[in-house]
């Protein structure tokens, strides 16, 4: 199960990939301000764990402050599942389950922590916490971040697009040469960055100004010339990688150019305010529930194997460096 600690270091982590609906800065954590705990005791507070309970399963009152149900975990006639009124606790004598009112939301929705807690909060009325910054360069720098994610997201259509397109025969032919199927591509979200440096620039540029492309990843330049920015991608097979909510943050790109000048055979975004190598596993976002239900995760090289195994239906990441580093190997014991 995942449990988040903000601790400084890694709150930057857990603001990126948990925390996507509430912007916890971490100088707020340090000044003492409205902090996750805050946040998830108010919640705790508001919340009835009879009633949270009750909305997914029936409910019988056996005592003052005690109510029964039938398990929802494990299968059963019989109730074995009560849920305390005053405690605020729910606990099985059939599977042993037990836990507070977000433990059973996270269990019962197969959701994060994170995702939980926004669900209790929302069911029982308590604001989502408000953006606060401690500066002016905070903000602006959130709202970057908001906006790089928002360009990822329209590149990766883009991608996509193209690889639809006449000019993309020889991407489907590689794809169908690899074994991957039409849907796997639309799982994986595989696209096509075509071989011309201005036709994403010319897709983004009436939404997203330049410096914001150049802050992307997305794009390279000469230094010393202005407004002469273009694809750092170019014929090359794209495979998104996003963040554990599935949003997208950077791309992997397989060249399928033959000549000496392609460059490498696979190119990673670089770092960017909202990719940090060292911070993301590639199928993570799909494969979490998987790892948590398994127990174990498969770590691959490639994205083409990985791809290849998730298909075979397990937990399965790949690491965007070569391996493992300390931050993703605590996140998975996290998870
Ligand atoms: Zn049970």
């Amino acid at each position: 199960m995942v449990t988040l600690t903000l601790r400084s270091g890694i709150a930057d982590c857990t603001k990126v990939l948990a925390f996507p609906w509430c912007e916890i800065s971490s100088t707020m954590v340090r000044s003492g301000m409205t902090t996750l705990n805050d946040f998830k005791e108010t919640v705790r507070q508001q919340a009835d764990i009879v009633r949270v309970i009750g909305d997914y399963i029936k409910l019988k009152k056996a005592g003052a402050q005690n109510f029964v149900g039938l398990c929802p975990f494990h299968g059963e006639k019989t109730p074995s599942f009560s849920v305390h009124a005053t405690r605020q606790y729910f606990h099985c004598f059939g599977c042993g389950k037990s836990g507070d009112v977000f433990k059973f939301v996270q269990e019962h929705e197969q959701i994060s922590f994170p995702e939980a807690l926004r669900l209790v909060a929302e069911k029982v009325g308590v604001p989502l916490p408000k953006m606060q910054y401690s500066s002016e360069g905070e903000a602006e720098d959130a709202r970057q971040r908001g906006q790089l994610i928002e360009m990822h997201e329209r590149a990766c259509k883009f991608f996509e697009d193209q690889l639809r397109r006449p000019e993309g025969a020889h991407a489907r032919e590689y794809l169908a040469g690899r074994g991957l199927k039409e849907e796997t591509i639309r799982t994986f979200r595989i696209g096509y960055a075509p071989d011309s440096g201005f036709t994403l620039k010319d897709r983004l540029k009436n939404d997203f100004s330049e410096a914001l492309m150049r802050a992307s990843g997305l794009f390279s330049w000469k230094e010393g010339a202005e407004s002469n920015i273009y694809s750092k991608f170019r014929n090359r097979i794209m495979f998104p990688i996003a963040n554990e909510n599935g949003k997208i943050i950077a791309f992997t790109g397989r060249t399928l150019a033959t000549d000496e000048k392609a460059g490498p055979k696979y190119m990673n975004s670089p770092e960017t305010p909202i990719y940090s190598k060292g911070r993301v596993l590639y199928n993570l976002d799909r494969a979490k529930e998987a790892i948590r239900k398994l127990g174990y995760v498969i770590i691959v090289e490639g994205q083409m194997d990985c791809i290849a195994v998730y298909s075979g239906g397990d937990g399965v990441y790949r690491n965007a460096g070569a391996a493992a580093g300390k931050v993703q190997q605590r996140y998975c014991r996290q998870l």
